[in-house]
């Protein structure tokens, strides 16, 4: 299907797969990756199974294989950061399990160079360059959040004292696109204010895990750029939004094994990925009832999730035959929000 058809079909969601590769240095692996089409099909194959079982088709608007660079990822995304400029609001997601690309595909590598930077920072150096190539005619203002949501609890990352104040979240859609009226605003000017602000927010959110380790594979970070333009000519004003978002793993936990905070947690990362799919799935089919009230991650993206705005999810899977089932729970989320 033409990308025009199916956002006739589906409203504006697109939803792009990545495969990660391989790690150097661990050992001889077995994909589960048969097929990768040019028009976003995708095969994989349970290696157990033989026969008509063994192999399942998916597709998606596109699939990145594992030697995709950041740049080809990014390619086709620069469109929705413009439609930000004009007024839209934006949503890009990463879902998949812990260790399958999510924040490489949104942020890069730790230290990235340039070339390995992730969606997050291209994003925003187009935003800037293009709001600056607009001066003659819009003079915009740009500002920061950042949140994450952990255990159905938001809090903000970019206090400068690294406190855990608690947020709340106004569950209807605000003209200003502001869903979490208290979490700190932050004024930026160009790419490295912001990327020295995600890295506050990075910094903060570790010192969060301290308790736990890998808290950040438990909880969902949320970005948000808030941009308001103002006309020169006619002195009309416009406001766009752009959330970037590094969700929680999607993984299973086995209930007989996890207890008391981790079971917690697992159940919050459950009801609210549930949760965004059911939103985008309402959407999808364009239903007149979206539940968009089942959870905070649901609640705060609200403004940016139906009606005009525009959505991108990137499904990342671990290729490795030991992520299979991981890989077809992914998939079929992906399938029913696709
Ligand atoms: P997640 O955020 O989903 O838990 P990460 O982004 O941390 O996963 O990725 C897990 C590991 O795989 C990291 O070491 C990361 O650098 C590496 N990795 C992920 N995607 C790629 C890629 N496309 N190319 C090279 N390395 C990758
Ligand atoms: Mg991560």
């Amino acid at each position: 299907r033409m990308f025009n058809e199916l956002q006739e079909l589906k409203g504006n969601i697109r939803v792009y797969c990545r495969i990660r590769p391989f790690l150097p240095g661990h050992g001889e692996k077995h994909t589960t990756v048969e097929y990768i089409g040019e028009h976003g099909e995708l095969a994989v194959v349970n290696p157990s199974k033989q026969g008509k079982d063994r192999r399942r088709n998916f597709k998606f608007n596109k699939v990145f294989g594992p030697d995709s660079t950041q740049a080809e990822v990014y390619s086709d995304t620069q469109p929705l950061i413009r439609s930000v400029l004009d007024g839209y609001s934006v949503c890009i997601f990463a879902y998949g399990q812990t260790g399958s690309g999510k924040t490489y595909t949104m942020t890069g590598p730790n230290g990235a160079s340039e070339e390995d930077w992730g969606v997050n920072y291209r994003a925003l150096n187009d935003l800037f360059s293009i709001s600056q190539n607009r001066r003659d005619s819009l003079i915009y203002e740009i500002q920061v959040q950042m949140v994450e949501i952990y255990n159905e609890q938001v809090r903000d990352l970019l206090l400068s004292d690294g406190s855990q104040k608690k947020l709340g979240i106004i569950s209807t859609v605000q003209p200003n696109g502001l869903a979490v009226p208290d979490a700190s605003m932050h004024p930026v000017t160009s790419t490295s204010d912001v990327l020295e602000l995600i890295d506050v927010g990075l910094k903060n959110r570790a010192v969060g895990a301290t308790a736990m380790n890998e808290r950040s594979s438990r909880s969902h970070s949320v970005v948000s750029i808030h941009v308001r333009g103002k006309d020169l000519h006619s002195g009309a004003a416009l406001h766009g939004n752009l959330h970037l978002v590094d969700l929680a793993g999607s993984e299973r936990v086995d209930r007989s094994e996890a207890t008391g905070d981790r079971l917690r947690e697992a159940q919050h990362i459950n009801k609210s990925l549930s949760a965004l799919g059911d939103v985008i799935f309402a959407l999808a089919q364009k239903n007149s009832h979206v539940p968009y009230r089942n959870s905070k991650l649901t609640q705060l993206l609200q403004s940016s999730l139906g009606g005009q705005a525009k959505t991108l999810m990137f499904v990342q899977l671990n290729p490795d035959v030991s992520s299979y089932s991981e890989t077809i729970s992914t998939l079929k989320f992906a399938e029913r929000v696709s």
